[in-house]
């Protein structure tokens, strides 16, 4: 009785049967009140003592008529229900069997409907919306597991291997090695911190302290920051501003990090004699932009799309916690900050020494 199509049916019989029966009530009524006048005309030549018999049969064929009309009514009440509410309720059975399958994780099934109603065919277009990014996050979520269980496995394995060597006295047990093994226990700790600060960033609830932000002194704070470490590896580090810029309004200890994260990849990029600048820009009312650009090794045009991207190494062979204790999240890091700002990160880079340059734009009608 609940089925939608059992329900409909008996709403459209009901209601055929109640406008059918119309007539019938005025024939009653009519009846009632002595209303109906079937007297023969005389022309028609029927005596007077069948005079009741002849309205015996008009009133009987009349009331005949009406009730056959009524059962042909309710017969074709019940077929349109049928067919009108089944037309209906077979769309959302699909969309309902696409559901369930998508709860029990089936997440490549999509619902297969090419007509119906422009509605029903709009719900079933955000279905499989839906489910595409549904299966796009799950792809995501496995790839983020399983690049996780890589970055810690290769420390762990030099953890226990130098542990083990040392309970079977292979090796000294010397401050040296000792040393070793805690910077292997450091870069773990740095890499569970970027991943919790990345996972909260990304789901937008880092907590964000919003003040104004003076970006030109910002900058200059920043190199001023760098300048001894770029003097070290003879880099020139300077600060260009191009106009005059604007207060943003932004968290400084956040906008702090990303320029440091973007700083320290430029003094890693850059040999010697090269030079990275820190520039502000004002290039539209509505917008503040800053880049850090360098003249360094620069990045092949087939890996800039996926630098800002968690763990992504351009040379898959390089050990990047021996070569600088890196995690490979400063630049995820960096983008999920920025747009947690409303703001956009991107990277530009002719190629291989052509240098690069990472711009980073703010909105300024916050501020
Ligand atoms: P972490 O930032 O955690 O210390 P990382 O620097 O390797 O590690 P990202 O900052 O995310 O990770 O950078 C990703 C990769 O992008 C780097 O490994 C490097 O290959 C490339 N890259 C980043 N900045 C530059 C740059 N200025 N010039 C050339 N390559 C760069
Ligand atoms: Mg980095």
């Amino acid at each position: 009785m609940n089925r939608l199509w059992v329900r409909l049916s008996i709403g459209f019989t009901f209601t055929i049967i109640l406008v059918t029966s119309i007539p019938l009530v005025f024939f009653f009524l009519f009846r009632l009140f002595g209303l109906m006048d079937f007297t023969p005309p005389e022309y028609i030549g029927v005596t007077i003592e069948n005079v009741e018999a002849f309205q015996g049969f008009v009133e009987g064929f009349v009331f005949q008529q009406l009730i056959r009309s009524l059962i042909t009514a309710a017969v074709a009440g019940i077929g349109t229900g049928i067919l009108i509410s089944r037309s209906i309720a077979q769309p959302l059975n699909t969309l309902e069997e696409g559901a369930r399958a998508i709860g029990e994780q089936n997440l490549t099934y999509r619902v297969d409907l090419n007509k119906g109603s422009h509605e029903i065919l709009a719900v079933a277009r955000s279905f499989n919306q839906m489910a595409d990014q549904l299966q796009q996050a799950e792809v995501q979520r496995q790839n983020l597991l399983a690049d996780v269980a890589h970055e810690l496995r290769t420390p762990l394995t030099v953890l226990q291997g130098n542990l083990r060597g040392i309970l079977d006295d292979v090796f000294p047990l010397e401050k040296k090695e000792i040393s070793r093994l805690f910077d292997q226990t450091r870069h773990l700790t740095h890499l569970v911190n970027d991943l919790h600060e990345l996972a909260q960033a990304e789901a937008h609830r880092l907590p964000l302290n919003f003040v104004e932000v003076d970006v030109p002194k910002l900058l200059q704070q920043a190199a001023a920051g760098f300048r001894p470490l770029a003097e070290e590896k003879e880099i020139d580090m300077r600060v260009e501003l191009l106009g005059k810029l604007p207060y943003i309004n932004a968290d400084l200890d956040r906008l702090q990090q990303s320029l440091n994260n973007l700083i320290s990849n430029a003094l890693r990029h850059t040999p010697a004699g090269g030079t990275i600048t820190l520039q502000g820009e004002s290039a539209t009312p509505e917008h503040l932009t800053i880049r850090v650009i360098d003249n360094g090794q620069g990045i092949l045009p087939e890996h800039l799309p996926s630098v800002f991207d968690r763990f992504y190494r351009p040379d898959a062979s390089r050990q990047r916690y021996d070569d600088h204790g890196g995690t490979g999240l400063g630049l995820a890091i960096v983008r999920a900050i920025v747009e947690s700002h409303e703001g956009t990160a991107t990277v530009d880079s002719a190629g291989e020494n052509q240098g690069t340059t990472f711009t980073l734009t703010f909105p300024v009608e916050n501020s």
